[in-house]
């Protein structure tokens, strides 16, 4: 059996965490051994998480205590793609964040200026922190006209024991109270497309997204031509996919089942 067509040019696997490497805190029969394999076959693999609400550090931690220790150079979340979007693009203008202490930290690092006044930019993130108060000022900031980005537009986020309203539903408050809907940077945007070719210095041809989530993982690589692959471990069905219009090239039953197309 050759490598199928689909991966005759992929170099790097963009990966989902959860719901595709692990499912809470377990990691997926097979998945560990699968991303380990993949430089004997010449491939590479990084974890992409639009989950603004953990940093680099955080995604590290949990997979080490679940028996994956990898470097953070080998993590991507969206508030790196935010915070390189608005260097390119609004380099030197403040910012008034929605974010916690992990994601402030982030923008703080890379020399962004914070604001509580007066803002060029409002950015939203999974703010774990959010408060009445701070919805008050930004819905006011974006009323007024300053530049409004959010990091992903996922609407709920799975949690133990059921799940919590994520940035995808602020950003619906937000459009009910000022009419105004944000420039999105995670999946399934091109601006993570743009950072990911831009940080491995390759072609989007040498990339495939993997994820469980048809609105951003696969969405990501059916909008821009890139090969994408779902897995069934996470929220989709097999179901749900055939009466989706956002297409995977690949459907697995788990991450690790992609080797067979791979030999
Ligand atoms: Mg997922």
């Amino acid at each position: 059996m050759s490598r199928a067509k689909l991966f005759e040019k992929t170099k790097y696997f963009i990966v989902d965490m959860d719901g595709t490497f692990y499912l809470s805190d377990t990691i997926i029969e097979g998945s560990a051994d699968f991303l380990r394999s993949l430089s004997d076959m010449g491939m590479d693999f990084f974890f992409f998480t639009n989950n603004s609400s953990n940093n680099t550090a955080v995604c590290c931690e949990r997979l080490a205590k679940m028996g994956f220790p990898v470097g953070e150079e080998k993590i991507i979340v969206s508030t790196q793609v935010t915070i390189d979007y608005i260097k390119r693009n609004y380099s030197g203008m403040s910012v008034y964040l929605l974010g916690n202490e992990r994601m402030t930290n982030d923008f703080i690092i890379s020399g962004i200026n914070l604001t509580h006044e007066k803002p060029d930019l409002v950015v939203l993130g999974f703010d774990t922190t959010l408060t009445y108060e701070k919805i008050r000022r930004a819905a006011n900031f974006i009323a007024d006209g300053a530049i409004y980005i959010a990091t992903h537009p996922d609407i709920n986020c799975p949690v133990k024991g059921g799940f919590m309203p994520d940035t995808g539903s602020m950003i619906e408050l937000f459009a009910a109270s000022t009419g105004k809907r944000p420039i999105v940077t995670g999946k399934p945007m091109t601006a993570t497309v743009d950072y990911i070719t831009n940080l491995l210095g390759c072609g989007r041809d040498e990339l495939c997204f993997v994820g469980d989530r048809l609105e951003t993982d696969i969405a990501i690589g059916f909008n821009h031509g890139i090969p994408c692959v779902l897995v069934l471990t996470g929220v989709t069905s097999m179901q749900e996919h055939e009466n989706s219009k956002i297409k995977a090239d690949f459907v697995v039953p788990s991450i690790s089942c992609l080797k067979d197309y791979l030999i």
